[in-house]
């Protein structure tokens, strides 16, 4: 008999995959990754950060033994999650009107909520930035909810449109799911300010909207609490809402899947049954969440020592992000580059929408192996003292011609 995959096509490659592979098969030694998105440290390395290794260690001689987890992990590292994003003092926390469950990954905490919020609003449409995470749309169509774009960014001013976000959540059916970026906006490095989201806030009670913040990066902007504007500022303003959260970046951690998702709701009451139902998708998907990496976060957030180391070396990758933008723009304009490259500097987190043509990304790789994805989005954490010169002068080259 014929096989049953014999008529399987191949799905279209991942773009940014595609770039890895390429770049790992190009053999010129001075060639540079700025398609990634993970942090790298000055010697081109992901980073094991001391406090973890310090938590891992101890952990490991530890010899704990590994039976099953609690569906929505333990309450140890689920409490520490909601005091990042709520604020230690929230009057959420307080009043018992967050559900946090633990996740694998900023990605399985989108999914669990997409999942949920398809039981809970099954008619209901998906909004996400434009442009947004390449993998918001796949996720939530494969949840099952149509998926449209709001406006985002605005190419002239290298920021955002605010105007044009505003006009189009103000005429959004009550009941639609809104995707916001909490803070580090990827793919653009364009973020709101306080005032906007505060007038966002607005625009969802107006509508009757369901804000999902999604926090990837959350350390990486101003700092650990100012980062959470946009959380506390829905926190106070009595809406339900949904966070994932991810510390793969903040604890450099990509590999072990550790994330949370966090629901707030109008009451202790309706948390417990909310949490009750956010169980059953997770007990249909995996069952429970693994140990180590919840583990290792919940044992540096919950000791004041390891606690304050993890807070510097946050400070140090977020530190080394922003010279990488000034050093680019410095570079640059040493490079002899004309045209105004300082929003470099004003952009936030990893990346940078640098308005480079997807043909001058594609001479960048053609003529000095410095790889970036199509849209002219760069990843500040892969520039280093050693190869911020030569990608400055690349750019220089291909912005010239
Ligand atoms: N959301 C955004 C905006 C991201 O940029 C990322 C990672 O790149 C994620 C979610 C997923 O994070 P994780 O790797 O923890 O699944």
């Amino acid at each position: 008999p014929a096989s049953i995959f014999a008529a399987v096509e191949m799905a279209p490659r991942d773009p940014i995959l595609g770039l890895n592979e390429a770049f790992n098969t190009d053999a010129r030694t001075d060639k540079v990754n700025l398609g990634v998105g993970v942090y790298y440290d000055d010697n081109g390395k992901i980073p094991l950060l001391a406090a973890v290794k310090t938590a891992e260690k101890a952990r490991l001689e530890a010899m704990p033994p590994r039976g099953y987890q609690p569906i929505e992990g333990p309450a140890a590292y689920n409490t520490a999650v909601q005091n990042l994003l709520f604020g230690k003092d929230s009057h959420l926390i307080a009043n018992g009107q967050v559900v946090t469950v633990q996740a694998l990954g900023g990605t399985g905490a989108l999914k669990v909520g997409a999942d949920y919020l398809k039981r809970l609003l099954p008619g209901a449409t998906v909004y996400i930035s434009d442009p947004s995470w390449e993998n918001h749309r796949a996720l939530f169509e494969s949840a099952g909810f149509p998926v449209e774009n709001y406006p985002y960014y605005e190419p002239s001013t290298r920021g955002v449109n605010f105007a044009g976000m505003k006009a189009k959540l103000e005429q959004l059916a009550p009941g639609s799911v809104v995707v916001l970026h909490a803070c580090c906006h990827n793919p653009t490095g364009a973020d709101l300010t306080e005032a906007q989201w505060s007038e966002v806030v607005d625009a969802c009670r107006e509508r009757a909207l369901v804000p999902f913040l999604d926090m990837a990066y959350q350390g990486f902007a101003d700092g650990i609490e100012p980062d959470a504007v946009a959380v506390r500022l829905f926190s106070a303003s009595g809406l339900q809402f949904f966070v994932s959260s991810s510390f793969s970046k903040s604890f450099s951690l990509y590999g072990e899947r550790v994330g949370a998702l966090s629901i707030v709701t109008a009451s202790k009451d309706e948390s417990a049954r909310v949490l009750s139902q956010v169980k059953r998708v997770i007990r249909t998907n995996y069952s429970n969440p693994p140990i180590h990496g919840g583990a290792v976060v919940a044992a540096v957030l919950n000791s004041a020592e390891l606690r304050q180391m993890w807070e510097d070396e946050l400070a140090g990758m977020r530190d080394r992000i922003r010279s990488m933008r000034t050093g680019l723009v410095e570079n640059l304009k040493a490079a002899g580059v004309a045209q105004d490259f300082s929003f470099v500097i004003q952009q936030r987190g990893m990346f940078s929408y640098t308005g480079l043509s997807a043909a001058q990304v594609e001479q960048l790789k053609n003529d000095f192996g410095i790889y970036a994805v199509s849209t002219g989005r760069i990843c500040l954490a892969a520039l280093n003292s050693r190869n911020i010169g030569y990608v400055a002068k690349a750019i220089a080259e291909v912005v010239k011609a």
